[in-house]
């Protein structure tokens, strides 16, 4: 049963249905966009944006501020949907929809202004003496917000915040899997005092999003898979719009053979069943070296069979939140078995609960002819694949497509940082999960298959702004040229050997 359908309407609109994966029963439907209603809101919010951008950093902090209060005081409200939208766990939905929100808005309305205020110097060299130039963070003007399901607050909010406070209207185009959590975004912006038209949702599917980025938006911020971004990617090109693209990943643990093991089989149980898997930075490949290989496995085992998995959502593992997801998974499991995989917990989809329900699922004997090992399965199966040291685990981590996050689990620091920085990632953790997302200082961005550019901190929000040089040029008389005479060459050539002729100048002056 698919829990995502177009369903029959009485005119040329395209109205889909969407069912819980909790309990496969309808939990309402909605009309997608057409291009027209795309651009009807593009011009809007280019219409209403001038007003917003023209508002002080601190009146824009106000209303992040205010959305902070509207995420606090409707928590309930928001984890009820989220759960009945995702099957995540109400655990997850405060821990990822909630509280990761909080954190990320409150730290944009409290440094966004640090991070956006102009800056004045005087340039480096022969220019200081005549120049002085000012960096403005102008907002881009209309940015296009494409999300997809496994968070559908937070991964909606967080760049929203971002470009807000950066003086930008946004058109968001939430995944047509999870529709409800972007009005109820919707609602507690206008609740906090965004002003009409500055932050509009656009329900639809694909279609709806590629519309989008042929609209005149001025910049896509995309989060989804790799298929769609390297589409995406490509129609922002023909635009000549910018973009940053956050895609899937295929992240690997690395297990040194001096690791507490209690705790990393915990992390590979946390990284792994996390948000029933649907974590872009989920732990998907696991290598341990052989000496701890057995000890390792038969921890993560003991922990993973005590997990319980119901549709209440108070229990450890949620549902899978898409049957597309679910396919995948099961193709991933069938490859893996049919090429020598041993599944030692779970397996098999969960047909004891009526929803969609996949038990948390360790498999071992895994390597790369495995599509569990190459492409990203985005559901709670931890796969460990043995090797001889910390050396081979590297080169097997770094031989993949995806290059979003990793972690490495040592008692040795140092040691653990030294291989970190080995990994060809975006980011890395040592002795925990992948964090990086929840840290807005770190900027967030995958290398290789999982993305291009980052969001998050500093460099995210200012990703959101044409950064606009202002030349000033301050001495008292002009700086003509002409006429050009061979005296004047003379002297640019006297003054070239002077300055960059000589190594300690040349240092000074720049
Ligand atoms: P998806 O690529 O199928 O869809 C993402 C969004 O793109 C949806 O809103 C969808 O409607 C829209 N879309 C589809 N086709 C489009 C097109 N041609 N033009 C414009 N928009 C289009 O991804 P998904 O299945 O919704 O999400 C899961 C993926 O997202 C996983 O691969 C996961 O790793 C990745 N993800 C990445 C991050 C990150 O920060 N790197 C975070 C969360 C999820």
């Amino acid at each position: 049963m698919a829990l995502f359908a177009e369903i029959p309407s009485d005119d040329d609109a395209r109205v889909f249905d969407i069912k819980s994966p909790v309990t496969l029963e309808s939990i309402g439907q909605f009309e997608a966009a057409t291009e027209d209603d795309v651009r009807v809101a593009v011009d809007r919010a280019r219409k209403a944006q001038g007003a917003w951008a023209s508002r002080s950093f601190k009146a824009r902090s106000e209303v992040l501020w205010a959305l902070v209060d509207q995420l606090v005081e409707r928590q309930d409200e928001i984890v009820e949907l989220v759960v009945k939208e995702t099957g995540k766990t109400i655990q997850e939905a405060i821990t990822m929809e909630v509280m990761a929100p909080c954190m990320q808005i409150s730290h944009y309305a409290k440094y966004g202004p640090r991070y956006l205020k102009s800056v004045t110097k005087r340039p480096a060299g022969v220019m200081r003496f005549s120049k002085k130039v000012t960096l403005h963070y102008q907002p881009l003007g209309v940015v296009g917000l494409i999300t997809p399901w496994n968070g559908p607050v937070a991964l909606a909010m967080n760049p929203l915040a971002q470009a807000l406070m950066a003086g930008n209207a946004v058109i968001h185009k939430p995944s047509e899997v999870t529709p409800f959590s972007a009005v109820l975004v919707q609602e507690m912006a206008e609740a906090a005092g965004l002003p009409k038209d500055i932050y509009q949702v656009l329900q639809g599917d694909g279609a709806t999003g590629a519309a989008l980025i042929e609209s005149g938006v001025d910049k896509i911020s995309f989060t989804g898979s790799v298929a769609t971004g390297r589409k995406v990617g490509a129609a922002c090109g023909r635009n000549l719009i910018p973009v940053t693209l956050e895609l899937g990943g295929k992240d690997a643990m690395i297990v040194c053979s001096d690791a507490d093991l209690d705790r990393a089989a915990d992390g590979a149980v946390r990284g792994s069943f996390f948000n029933t898997g649907h974590y872009c930075c989920g732990t998907e490949r696991v290598y341990v070296p052989e000496s701890i290989y057995e000890p390792f496995v038969e921890r993560v085992v003991d922990m993973t069979k005590r997990l319980t998995q119901a549709t209440t959502g108070a229990s450890d593992v949620g549902a899978v939140f898409w049957d597309k997801q679910m396919d995948i998974i099961e193709d991933h499991m069938r490859d893996a078995k049919e090429k020598g995989g041993r599944v030692l917990v779970g397996g098999e989809r969960n047909r004891s609960l009526s929803g969609y329900y996949f038990p948390p699922t360790v498999v071992t004997d895994v390597d790369n002819t495995m599509e569990l090992m190459t492409r990203e399965t985005f559901g709670p199966v931890i796969a460990i694949q043995k090797v001889r040291d910390e050396e081979e685990a590297l080169a097997l981590a770094n031989d993949s497509d995806y290059g979003l996050s990793g972690n490495v689990w040592t008692q040795d620091l140092e040691r653990g940082a030294r291989i970190a920085e080995r990994m060809v990632t975006g980011s890395v953790s040592v002795n925990d999960i992948s964090v990086t997302y929840g840290i807005p200082e770190a900027p967030f961005g995958g290398v290789k298959e999982s993305g291009v550019g980052y969001v998050n901190g500093e460099i995210g929000i200012r990703g959101y702004c044409h950064i606009h040089p202002v030349i000033v040029d301050t001495s008292k008389k002009a700086q003509g040229g002409y006429p050009y005479t061979e005296e004047s060459a003379a002297g640019m050539r006297r003054m070239l050997k002077t300055v960059f002729g000589n190594k300690i100048l040349r240092k000074l002056f720049v």
